[in-house]
């Protein structure tokens, strides 16, 4: 399933407005980092300030066999769908093509010698310690913890991004 949207789905969910200021983002190349995890899609967006914010989008199947927006998120302080969001819309409306499926990656990695990986997971381990906290949950066997790790690049920012 390709999850297609229109550009009237997007135009539905952000309304007039927000569309128009996301589609700016999106003519103004605002996207990057953009990828493909079975039924979402992620993205980065050049945000105003010139940083960049998280976006996710879930697809589903409506009941009449349609592709449908389930959520939305975005790592910005705004409240509803925001421009961020739409600009990734519009790149996966229009250039569907240049979100890379990671379903590739996992053909790659098994590619990989035991060596490379430990020594590579170890580097990532180094770099967030939520993937350390993960990985000691697995050798001791526990379960995984309810603790949720965000990656907010901008808490205490109050301009008004929307
Ligand atoms: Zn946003």
């Amino acid at each position: 399933m390709e999850f297609k949207v229109s550009l009237d789905d997007i135009k539905k969910l952000a309304g007039p407005v927000i569309f128009d200021r996301g589609n700016n983002y999106y003519l103004d190349d605002h996207i990057h980092s953009t990828f493909k995890m079975g039924s979402f899609i992620k993205a980065g967006c050049v945000g105003s300030e010139g940083y960049s914010y998280f976006v996710e989008v879930f697809f589903g199947i409506s009941e009449h066999n349609k592709a449908i927006i389930t959520e939305t998120r975005c790592s910005c302080p705004y409240w509803a769908t925001c421009k961020h969001v739409v600009a990734v819309l519009l790149t996966w409306h229009h250039k569907p093509s240049s979100f890379r499926n990671i379903e590739e990656l996992a053909q790659y990695l098994s590619g990989q010698k035991k060596d490379w990986l430990i020594s590579f997971i170890m580097e990532l381990g180094q770099k967030d310690l939520s993937i350390v906290e993960r990985l000691y949950e697995k050798m001791d066997g526990i379960a995984r913890s309810n603790h949720t790790w965000y990656v907010n690049i901008d808490l205490d920012d109050d301009d008004d991004e929307e």
